[in-house]
């Protein structure tokens, strides 16, 4: 990402995010004029202050640089977006509306760093603009662990999941207020938490703890901003029969002891079918038998792997 993108164009100029061109163009004169290097003995910082200056007028006098900051603004989270990156996993509720306090104190800190790390120290800006809070903010992104069946895993699948997540506010359509009093609906906060349900779809053979990523199913934007992204991690279920070690599925099967000693057919249960296999004569407990092709999906490939049975020998 651009590290120009990082600075804050408006409070370098001193404006607020509504500003309308003639204002910032007014501003940019004016800062112009006090900061120009002829002004400052052609200082090395003035040089460098003049230099940002009309990096900030070019983006934001603009229509279409100025559109592209704004994004940009809302998706570093420059602007307060209550995300909640770097926090515990989330088993379950929004839970991200309010960041945990460690999450917050690391922005905070971040925002403290950029704020000393420039050349501009305080800012042009004679005081703090407040945030304007009709600009498009990105929706937040969400992060939950969901458990996902074995087999699912193994050969993908579809699976429901549902969520909460904030969507705007459709009793005054986002904008926290109704005949200019707040909205009772979401007591002027103009967006509210709302159930849904989605398919999630598992690529087969995905790897235990992988995070999916499920784009715009975060919560929705403001004033138009984009939504954010759902990330899922997929832990796999406890399967009471199977067991998966990377592509191969394994299963412990008691076999009676008669059996073992003569060898004889047996019928077992896979992931997706019934297969008989043939026991030979003197198997011992702990002894496998692979089945190719029978286990779990190779991850963006068309072959499984085995389907393992591990004879366990009853003395029945
Ligand atoms: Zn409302």
């Amino acid at each position: 990402m651009a590290r120009a993108t990082r600075r804050d164009y408006y409070k370098i100029l001193g404006v607020k995010t509504d500003a309308t061109h003639e204002e910032i163009k007014k501003r940019y004169r004016q800062l112009a004029l006090k900061h120009h290097p002829d002004q400052n003995n052609n200082s090395k910082k003035s040089e460098e202050n003049f230099k940002i200056l009309s990096e900030a007028h070019q983006t934001l006098i603009n229509k279409k640089k100025r559109r592209e900051y704004d994004l940009s603004r809302t998706r570093q989270g420059s602007a307060p977006r209550r995300d909640s990156w770097g926090s515990d996993w989330q088993n379950s509720a929004y839970g991200n509306y309010s960041s945990p306090p460690g999450a917050e104190s690391s922005r905070s800190n971040e925002r403290q760093r950029q704020r000393a790390g420039s050349p501009f120290g305080q800012g042009f800006a004679e005081e703090d603009v407040p945030p304007d809070p009709n600009r498009p903010m990105g929706g937040f992104d969400l992060q939950f662990m969901i458990e996902v069946p074995l087999t699912l895993v193994a050969l993908g699948g579809t699976l429901p999941y549902s969520y909460e997540k904030y969507v705007n506010c459709s009793h005054c359509e986002g904008t926290g207020a109704v005949d200019r009093k707040p909205c009772p609906e979401c007591e002027g906060k103009r967006q509210v938490v709302e159930s849904v349900t989605i398919d999630v779809k598992i690529p087969p053979g995905v790897a235990d703890q992988y995070t999916l990523r499920v784009e715009h199913k975060g919560g929705e934007g403001r004033n138009g901003g984009p939504p954010g992204h759902l990330y899922l991690k997929l832990c796999t279920q406890a399967h009471p029969r199977f067991k998966r070690i990377k592509n191969d599925i394994y299963a412990d099967i008691s076999i009676p002891l008669q059996l073992a000693a003569q060898g004889g057919p047996l019928q077992v249960e896979t992931l997706n079918s019934h297969r008989t296999i043939y026991v030979e004569e003197g198997t011992l407990t702990g002894e496998e038998y692979r089945i190719p092709g029978e286990g779990a999906a190779i991850m963006w490939g068309n072959k499984r792997g085995d389907f393992v049975v591990r004879f366990n020998i009853s003395d029945n």
